[in-house]
């Protein structure tokens, strides 16, 4: 370390024992703190920090110029023009800089005050390092960008929403995915709500509800999201709540969209493709059209008689819209798993689609296809303890024999009558009109 080549006389050092006791407290600050003879510019006390941060110890800097840390005030002369204005002055504030031992410089604000003990003046400055602060406003700076850069170019789209305001910030790139220019879509929460489609927003505002009071880990739901076209794109929205207020209730939730649309035409075309449906592993109705194909032409041949059956839960829209998508999930794999359990082993239990199923029953006419369906619609209804609220059906049923055996009379006979059972109050049977019915 280099020394000014003007070297003050020697300062007038306090006797021990007689500095301020408010100095042990400077000890401990996180600053560096001296305290300085004002007529020579020496160190009389400084704190750990204050040698440390320079690479020196307190031997290289106690009794020394202050001038000898600085490098932007060169001698005594420029130090009594100084000392004069600190002295004139409350507070004396100094942005400059301070070598390290090693050669490099420290960026420090420096805030000095002068002050009388036992009789003697004396300057206390504390320097503060900016250039680890310039160091973090740097780093911060950088994470702007990629955040920035994250919120503008990223493939998936980002929301941030503020809870209290009900603001909801929608980046550039979800618009786009939406067809939106960067000046639309009004940040709102509305503006999403109103375009999640009507059959999902029960589920979609459900799970985000449960993650809010903190029942789920993660906002994760996919569903359809109105696009400006007016068309729906199947979407994956993963969020989560980053900020909570003063109460600890949610205060900012953060969100990241991605357009599964093409994975999802994928999967509902190999859902057509597959024989099963994948919620309730029934066969799905491309099976039923199948097995009754054969069935048919089987019991023509046969003279049997064949029956079918149309079940199809009663206000079952209003079940998802009170309980949630995931709960009528549910209600549609139970409601399945009574109707299979109450048919015979040789019928067929298919989901035909939505909340509707079909029994498909060779061999059985039209008054015991009624009973079959009668037995299960009354099975379901005693169902009702194991799900999660009261469920009824309502069914429409058909038959034919041998010849007269016509499919798609009987699957429009099925569904005139399931027509009639729920115009005429839900939770019955009916069957096709006597005229419909076999010789
Ligand atoms: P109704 O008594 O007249 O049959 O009334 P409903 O509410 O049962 O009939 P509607 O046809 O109005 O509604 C059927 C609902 O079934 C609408 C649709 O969102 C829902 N749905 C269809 N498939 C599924 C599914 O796989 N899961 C769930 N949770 N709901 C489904
Ligand atoms: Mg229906
Ligand atoms: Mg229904």
């Amino acid at each position: 370390m280099s020394f000014p080549s003007v070297m003050p006389e020697r300062a007038p050092l306090p006797p021990n024992g007689t500095l301020p006791d408010t100095l042990t407290l400077f000890e401990h600050l996180a600053d560096a703190v001296y305290l300085i003879d004002p007529d020579t510019s020496n160190i009389v006390w400084a704190n750990r920090i204050a040698w440390e941060c320079l690479g020196l110890t307190r031997e290289d800097i106690l009794n020394h110029s202050v001038l000898s840390l600085q490098k932007d005030i060169h001698g005594l002369p420029q130090w009594s023009e100084i000392a004069g204005i600190i002295r004139a002055s409350d507070c004396y504030r100094f942005l400059g800089r301070h070598r390290h031992r090693d050669g490099h410089e420290i960026e420090v604000e420096v805030l000095t005050t002068s002050f009388e003990h036992a009789g003697r003046p004396y300057f206390l400055s504390v320097a503060h390092n900016l250039s680890r602060q310039l160091a973090q406003q740097q780093d911060l700076e950088d994470r702007e960008k990629q955040l920035w850069f994250a919120l503008n170019e990223a493939t998936d789209g980002l929301w941030d929403w503020e809870v209290a305001t009900g603001k909801l910030y929608f980046s550039p790139q979800l618009k786009r995915m939406l067809g939106y220019g960067p000046d639309e879509m009004a940040p709102v929460l509305d503006t999403w709500k109103l375009n999640v489609h009507p059959d999902d927003v029960a589920d979609v505002l459900g799970v985000l509800s449960e993650h809010m009071q903190g029942k789920r880990a993660r906002f994760d739901v996919i569903y359809r999201l109105r696009n400006r076209n007016g068309h729906y794109l199947w979407v994956h929205d993963r969020g989560r709540v980053c900020a909570f207020g003063p109460d600890g209730e949610p205060a900012r939730v953060v969100g990241m969209v991605q357009d599964i649309s093409d994975r999802k035409q994928l999967e509902l075309q190999l859902q057509e493709l597959a024989s099963f449906d994948p919620l309730t592993g029934l066969p799905n109705r491309r099976e039923a059209n199948a097995f009754l194909d054969t069935q048919a032409q089987f019991c023509r041949r046969m003279d049997l008689p064949l029956g079918i059956a149309f079940l199809d839960i009663d206000h079952f829209k209003q079940i998802n819209d009170l309980h949630g998508h995931l709960t009528g999930d549910q209600v549609l794999r139970q409601v399945g798993v009574v109707i299979k359990n109450t048919v015979r082993g040789s019928d067929m239990v298919c989901r035909w689609g939505g909340e509707e199923f079909l029994i498909l029953a060779p061999n059985t006419a039209l008054q015991d296809m009624h009973r079959v369906a009668e037995k299960v619609r009354q099975a379901v209804v005693d169902a009702t303890p194991g799900l999660p609220m009261s469920i009824t059906l309502s069914a429409g049923v058909s038959a034919a024999q041998g010849r007269a055996i016509d499919i798609r009379a009987l699957i429009s006979e099925a569904d005139s009558a399931l027509y009639k059972a729920k115009s005429e109050g839900r939770n019955r049977v009916e069957s096709a009109l006597p005229a419909c019915q076999p010789d």
